[in-house]
C-alpha cells in the first residue's frame, strides 16, 4: 500500500486496471495519510463483469451445491488464517480499534459457515398426490447475476451479509465496496481468487456513482443488495425495482435505548457507552438517544457521563485504545455541527468531545464522547441520525411515553430495553416499532443464522441478509405439477 497505489478491480478471474479517469484517495481517518487511490470505474467496468458474471453462471448453477459450499469451506479457513491481516486493514482504512476489526470479520466468517449449510435451506417440498396420481412441487433456483453496494462502515462484514448465501445458492457476483474503504475487499478478493472459485462467479467493481447507477441500469443482474444511508437506500429501491430487479436496501438509523429504574446500573452504563460510543458510533446499531425513565434519570446520568470521559480514543492500531476516529473531515464536520445544533435547541453539553486533542494524531479525524442532556424529544437532534459518538440524552416520566417515542421516529433499526422486569420486557419486545430488539443489550446485531431485520425507514424491501432471508432472496420458486399416465407402473 502507497499513495500512488491505484487499486485494481478483479474481473471474470483477472485482476485489472481500471480505464477511470477520476481517483479518490484512501485516507487513513487516524493519521490522514493517504493508503491508496481508489477508481471511480466507470459503467463499462461494471457491464464487464455483468457480462462475465453472466456467462459464469451457466456453469455454476449446474455445479452441485455441494461441491459449490467447498469453496466456501476454503474461503472460511483462508479467513481464518489471514484474519489479522484483514482487521488491521479495515482498521487502517476505517478507524475502528483492532478488538472492533476482530469482531467484524469474526461476523463475516459466521456468514460464511452458515451459507455452507445451503444443502438444507435450499430444499423445496413436494406434496404427492394433490389429486390422484398428480404431484406438486416447489424448487428454488438461483436468479443468475447479483450484485452489492456496501457502505464504509464494516468494510469486511457487509459484503457476507449477501455474497456467500448468493453464490452457495448458485448465482454469481460483483461487489461495489465503498470508495472511502476499498482496501479491505482487495484483501478478500485476493482469498477469494485462492479458492479457485471459476472465472466470473466473484467480480470486485471499484467506484461510486456512476459504477452504481451501471448496476442498476444492468439487465443482466437481477437482484441487488444495498446497505448505506436512507436517501441512497430510496434512490436505488426504486430506481432497480423500476428496472424489474430484486432488491432489498438496509438504510440509516436513530437507536434508542430506555432505562427503567430497575435496571442493573453498572452493567446497563457499560453496555450503553459500548453502543454508543463503540466504533465512533459510527454502527446502523449504534444507540443515539438514551431515554431515562423515571428515577433512572439521576443515577444512569451521572455513570453514564464519567464512562464516556474515560473513554480512551486514539489510534486504533494502538494497544488499550477503545475508540477511533470518524471516517471524514466532512463526517466530523457534520458531527461537530449537530452537536451544536443540539445546544442551539436547548440542550446541556453534558460531555463536549469536540476538542479532541489526541496526542501524536493532531491532524485526525476524531471527536471524543459527547453527551447531550435534556434533548427535547420533538428537536432536530432527537431525530436525526449522527453517526457519530454522541449520546442524547431524554426524560420521560412512564414506559408508555417511552415507548410512543421510540415508535415516533422515521427509523427502526434497532430499540433496547434495560430492566429488571420481565413484564416491562415482554411488553417492549411486543409494542416497539423495530426490526432488531435488546433486552439488556446494547448492539442487538443478530447472530448470522437470523436475518439482519429493521423496519420504517431503516429499511426498504421484503428479504433480509443473512439466513434463511438470504436464500429467499438469492432464489426464485418454480412450481412444479406433474402427472404421469394412470398405468405408467407397467411400463416396466
Ligand atoms: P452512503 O449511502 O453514503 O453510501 C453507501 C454506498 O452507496 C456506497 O457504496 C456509495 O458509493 C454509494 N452511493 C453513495 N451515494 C450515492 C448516490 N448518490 N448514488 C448512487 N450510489 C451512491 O452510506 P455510507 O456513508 O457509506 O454509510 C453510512 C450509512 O449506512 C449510515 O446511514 C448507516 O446507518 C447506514 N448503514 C446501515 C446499516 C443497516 O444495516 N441498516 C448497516 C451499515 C450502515
Amino acid at each position: 500500500m502507497n499513495a500512488n497505489h491505484i487499486l485494481p478491480n478483479y474481473i471474470n478471474g483477472q485482476w485489472c486496471t481500471s480505464s477511470a479517469t477520476e481517483y479518490l484517495d484512501v485516507i487513513n481517518p487516524a493519521t490522514v495519510e493517504v493508503l491508496a487511490k481508489v477508481p471511480l470505474s466507470p459503467a463499462s467496468e461494471v457491464n464487464q463483469a455483468a457480462e462475465a458474471a453472466a456467462e459464469a453462471f451457466v456453469n455454476w448453477r449446474r455445479t452441485p451445491p455441494t461441491e459449490r459450499v467447498q469453496y466456501l469451506f476454503k474461503l472460511k479457513n483462508l479467513l481464518e488464517e489471514n484474519l489479522e491481516d484483514l482487521a488491521r486493514t479495515i482498521t487502517l482504512e476505517c478507524g475502528k480499534t483492532l478488538a472492533e476489526s476482530t469482531g467484524e470479520m469474526r461476523r463475516a466468517i459466521e456468514n460464511v459457515e452458515v451459507a455452507c449449510g445451503i444443502g438444507m435451506m435450499m430444499q423445496g417440498t413436494i406434496l404427492e398426490d394433490v389429486a390422484k396420481g398428480i404431484d406438486e412441487m416447489m424448487i428454488r433456483q438461483p436468479l443468475g447475476v447479483a450484485a452489492a453496494i456496501a457502505p464504509f462502515n464494516f468494510p469486511g462484514m457487509i459484503p457476507f451479509w449477501f455474497m456467500p448465501y448468493a453464490l452457495a445458492c448458485g448465482n454469481t457476483y460483483i461487489i461495489k465496496p465503498s470508495e472511502k474503504v476499498p482496501l479491505t475487499m482487495q484483501k478478500v478478493f485476493q482469498l477469494l481468487e485462492k479458492t479457485g472459485l471459476p472465472k466470473g462467479v466473484i467480480n470486485l467493481v471499484n467506484g461510486a456513482k456512476e459504477a452504481v447507477d451501471a448496476i442498476l441500469d444492468h439487465p443482466k443482474i437481477r437482484a441487488i443488495s444495498f446497505v448505506g444511508s436512507t436517501p441512497v437506500a430510496k434512490y436505488i429501491y426504486s430506481q432497480a425495482a423500476a428496472n424489474g430487479k430484486r432488491v432489498q436496501c438496509q438504510g440509516g438509523a436513530k437507536n434508542p435505548l430506555i432505562v427503567l429504574p430497575d435496571a442493573d446500573f453498572e452493567m446497563t452504563t457499560r453496555i450503553a457507552a459500548d453502543s454508543a460510543f463503540g466504533c465512533a458510533g459510527q454502527r446502523c446499531l449504534a444507540a443515539s438517544v438514551a431515554v431515562t425513565v423515571g428515577e433512572a434519570r439521576r443515577t444512569f446520568t451521572e455513570a453514564i457521563a464519567e464512562t464516556a470521559q474515560k473513554r480512551v480514543v486514539g489510534n486504533g492500531l494502538d494497544q488499550g485504545v477503545e475508540m477511533g476516529p470518524v471516517i471524514t473531515t466532512e463526517s466530523k464536520t457534520r458531527i461537530e455541527d449537530l452537536i451544536q445544533k443540539g445546544a442551539d435547541e436547548g440542550a446541556t453539553v453534558l460531555v463536549d468531545g469536540r476538542q479532541p486533542d489526541i496526542s501524536g494524531y493532531e491532524k485526525g479525524h476524531f471527536i471524543r464522547p459527547t453527551i447531550l442532556q435534556n434533548v427535547d424529544p420533538a428537536g432536530e437532534i432527537a431525530r436525526t441520525e449522527i453517526f457519530g459518538p454522541v449520546l442524547s440524552l431524554i426524560h420521560l416520566d412512564t414506559i408508555d411515553q417511552a415507548i410512543a417515542l421510540v415508535n415516533s421516529g422515521q427509523y427502526g433499526n434497532m430499540a433496547c430495553l434495560f430492566t429488571n422486569s420481565g413484564a416491562a420486557a415482554r411488553k417492549f419486545r411486543y409494542e416497539a416499532e423495530a426490526g432488531n430488539i435488546g433486552i439488556n443489550i446494547g448492539v442487538a446485531a443478530p447472530m448470522a443464522f437470523f436475518p439482519f431485520s429493521g423496519w420504517k425507514e431503516s429499511f426498504f424491501g421484503d428479504l433480509h441478509g443473512q439466513s434463511n432471508h438470504a436464500v429467499e432472496f438469492f432464489t426464485q420458486t418454480k412450481v412444479v405439477v406433474e402427472r404421469w399416465p394412470k398405468d405408467w407402473s407397467r411400463q416396466f
